[in-house]
């Protein structure tokens, strides 16, 4: 007697011991494998491949917020309030990268959360964004503001901007539309006055418009490579809508607008009624959406840059502490070169003292302190390496007459 054949799948002919299922039809078998290929088809044919591509963010590795405020305090010092809310966003922007931006079967469609950062040159806005893309391992690019141009204005086009984007992330276009751009210096493109009948202004609406577009979320036709496009290379088209904008801008002057709206008095400006006494640093802490459309910002623009914050001015004691605090301080740097060469660096604290009393006197910031450490170890990186001597120490006597052009 011949043995029955064994049923097999009518799509891969697998035999049903080779399969983990095998369901019958009326004329044929088909098996679990095949259908959840057939399954996946469809959905692509559906255009619903989003969860195929979205399903690779893990919401279990997306550090929660305190753990990305723990982070950047490895790095920047003070901030506290810029901190929280930047770790907020992020991990907001992540939930929102999870669902999909399409809204969910309840309706509920997360917006993206862009953020604006108000605070004098110097005090870490730019570090603050960097740290963050390194933490979350996403391409991260820098951009000036004054980038984004009115048609017809010479200056560096949009795509350039996600160009380098791609860039960084090695040309893999689902990696970059999920990167981080800062865009510094927004306050650069501001209108110059809250009137909107003014006539042209080239730092103004038309450039501000510009910008919209791209924080939106809008297609932009990138010529591979960033070079110019050969004729038969096709252009990337990179959707803007999941990249997370951080804008950034010292918006000099805010504290009055500030002022005005509170209707109160700030030290300095006596033009506003008095009713309430602030310090300039305190009043940044009230700052609204209003202000930013006050200082010339469209209304747009402040609608699609949700996440609003300030960083303060650095004082004393935080120059102090980003001198050799920061995991990749300044002081710590140069210790580590020294190393290199066998040299034990060492810094009188006397010395530190006197490099934050420069940079407070020559009102650069934290900009200041890497400058002047530079031109006091400009001399012992040249005489050390190769001295025979193991330790070495920076005097405050160092300092002083390196910095009175004495040496
Ligand atoms: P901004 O973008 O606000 O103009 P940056 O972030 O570029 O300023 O800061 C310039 C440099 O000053 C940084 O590279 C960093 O070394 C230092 N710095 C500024 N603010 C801080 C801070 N709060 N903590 C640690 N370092 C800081």
């Amino acid at each position: 007697m011949t043995k029955k054949r064994e049923d097999h799948c009518s799509f891969c002919g697998r035999k049903e011991s080779d399969v983990p299922r095998l369901f019958a039809g009326m004329d044929g078998f088909i098996c679990s494998d095949c259908v959840e290929t057939a399954h996946s088809l469809v959905l692509e044919a559906n255009g619903t491949v989003r969860h195929a591509s979205l399903e690779r963010i893990d919401m279990d590795k997306v550090p929660r917020p305190q753990a990305i405020k723990e982070y950047l305090d490895q790095y920047i010092i003070g901030q506290d309030i810029a901190k929280r809310q930047l770790a907020v966003a992020v991990y907001n922007h992540y939930k929102r990268l999870y669902l999909g931006a399409a809204a969910d079967e309840d309706g509920v469609e997360i917006e993206k959360s862009n953020i604006i950062m108000v605070g004098p040159t110097g005090t870490g806005k730019t570090l603050l964004a960097r740290t963050i893309a390194r933490l979350l391992d996403v391409p991260f690019t820098i951009v000036d503001a004054t980038v984004f141009t009115e048609a017809g204005y010479v200056g560096e086009d949009v795509e350039s901007i996600l160009s380098r984007l791609l860039q960084a992330a090695d040309y893999d276009l689902e990696r970059a539309e999920r990167g981080i751009v800062f865009i510094d210096e927004v306050d650069k493109i501001a209108r110059k006055s809250d009137n909107p009948s003014i006539t042209r202004d080239v730092s103004g609406e038309g450039v501000q418009q510009a910008m919209l577009k791209l924080l939106e979320g809008t297609i932009v036709n990138v010529p591979p490579k960033g070079g110019r496009k050969h004729p038969d290379q096709d252009y990337i088209h990179v959707d803007t809508r999941n990249i997370l904008f951080i804008c950034g801008g010292a918006f000099d002057g805010i504290e009055r607008k500030i002022a005005q709206r509170l209707n109160t008095h700030t030290v300095g400006y006596n033009n506003v009624r008095a009713t309430r006494h602030l310090k300039p640093e305190e009043l940044v802490r009230h700052i609204a959406p209003q202000d930013l459309k006050s200082f010339g910002l469209i209304p747009e623009i402040i609608g699609r840059l949700p996440v609003l914050t300030y960083l303060c001015p650095l004082d004393r004691s935080a120059l102090r502490n980003i001198l050799t605090e920061p995991k990749n301080s300044i002081i710590r740097q140069y210790r580590k070169l020294f190393e290199m060469d066998g040299v034990t660096l060492e810094f009188e604290p006397d010395a530190l003292e006197f490099i934050v009393d420069k940079a407070v006197e020559f009102k650069l910031g934290a900009r200041g302190l890497r400058s002047i450490v530079e031109k006091v170890m400009a001399g012992p990186m040249f005489d050390v390496p190769g001295s025979g001597t193991d330790r070495y120490t920076v005097t405050r006597a160092f300092c002083a007459s390196v910095l009175s052009g004495e040496m």
